[in-house]
């Protein structure tokens, strides 16, 4: 008889089912993987209450995962079984144009594993190997799901090229805009300013070096922003918010010749748009989807070095059994939870 394995099916929104099925098998350059971590962001929480556009249900949910390697199949020689892995969820045909140029995230075929196929919130899943990067043993598998969403902000970044010497201003202080902030110290910005209108969350972008903080929900921002860099503006922002609203006075805050980093997205159209600050202080607005391979390696060395620091991100943990009402936690108070990890740990 075939072994079984448990995953959580999203059957219908807010409706998710612990189901038995049979426990995947790894073929040709693939390997088999116990889960052990899956944190859930708001791409999930989407998903979960329906309002993501372009899902099929039923579907497993889970893309920020790390596991332990079970098995591999036959070709499969760059990892062995007992290794401790992080997952790579952006799946890319590999022969696209974009493929081609090295720009994966970017494949017109990809797809994000627990989107556009079954993902992580399981206790198995099979990936091919090239998607597997190993963890060093002394990371907690729980702490280093983050390391995804810092992949994804190690690229946009990257991207945007903040110099030394530059003034920063980071919007939103959730789980990326502490990594947004993070980065953007390491990467020797003059200051960085955050900016959030959770106390909790400017008390933390404090504990992670911001330079000044700004309560959004009592404080000017733009008036704070141009005392902060005193009269002249900021040379970056990134918005890791990803409210409409907050696009007009990102324009605003930025200095001449500045840069704005599109990290926080929103399906809801831009009221009041206009591009004359675009023309008038000649500005440059950068999109960043996802992450690359190469981002990969850099992000698990940032967190293995100790130079980023992910204490204080995970709000709380619940058992695969608990997946809905991990879900309907984070339903209820997306403001107030950076993130939430299901699996059993290590
Ligand atoms: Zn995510
Ligand atoms: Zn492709």
């Amino acid at each position: 008889m075939a072994e079984h394995t448990r995953a959580a099916v999203l059957t219908a929104p807010r409706r998710l089912e612990l189901v038995a099925r049979p426990k995947p098998v790894a073929r040709e350059g693939e390997a088999l993987v116990r889960v052990a971590a899956t944190a859930v962001c708001h791409t999930d929480l989407e998903i979960y209450i329906g309002r993501h556009p372009g899902v099929r249900l039923p579907r497993v949910m889970g893309h920020e995962a790390t596991g332990v390697v079970e098995a591999v199949g036959p070709g499969a020689g760059r990892l062995r079984p007992g290794q401790r892995v992080l997952l790579n969820p952006i799946i890319a045909c590999g022969s696209c144009d974009c493929c081609a140029r090295g720009r994966g995230n970017l494949c017109r075929r990809a797809g994000l594993f627990g989107r556009e196929m079954d993902g992580s919130l399981a206790e198995h899943v099979v990936l091919p190997e090239r998607y597997l990067y190993p963890l060093p043993e002394h990371l907690s598998l729980t702490k280093a799901t983050l390391i995804e969403t810092l992949a994804t902000v190690r690229h946009a970044q990257e991207r945007a090229r903040i110099a030394p010497e530059e003034f920063v201003v980071v919007l939103g202080q959730g789980a990326a805009g502490l990594l947004h902030t993070q980065l953007a110290k390491l990467s020797g910005a003059r200051k960085v300013v955050a900016v959030s209108r959770s106390p909790a969350k400017l008390a933390l972008a404090r504990r992670m070096k911001a330079d000044e903080v700004v309560d959004a929900s009592r404080q000017d921002v733009v008036a704070a922003v141009r005392e902060a860099t005193d009269g002249r503006g900021a040379d970056v922002v990134v918005d890791a918010a990803g409210a409409p609203a907050l696009l007009a006075p990102a324009l605003e805050m930025l200095a001449p010749g500045g840069k704005l980093l599109l990290y926080g997205i929103s399906h809801r159209p831009v009221a009041d748009f206009t591009t004359f600050p675009l023309y008038f202080k000649e500005l440059t607005i950068y999109g960043s989807r996802a992450l690359t391979p190469e981002d990969v390696g850099p992000a698990i060395a940032l967190v293995a070095e100790g130079a980023v620091d992910l204490e204080g991100f995970i709000t709380a943990t619940y058992p695969l059994e608990r997946a809905a009402a991990a879900f309907d936690d984070y339903e209820r108070a997306p403001g107030s939870i950076l993130r939430l990890v299901i699996g059993p740990g290590e």
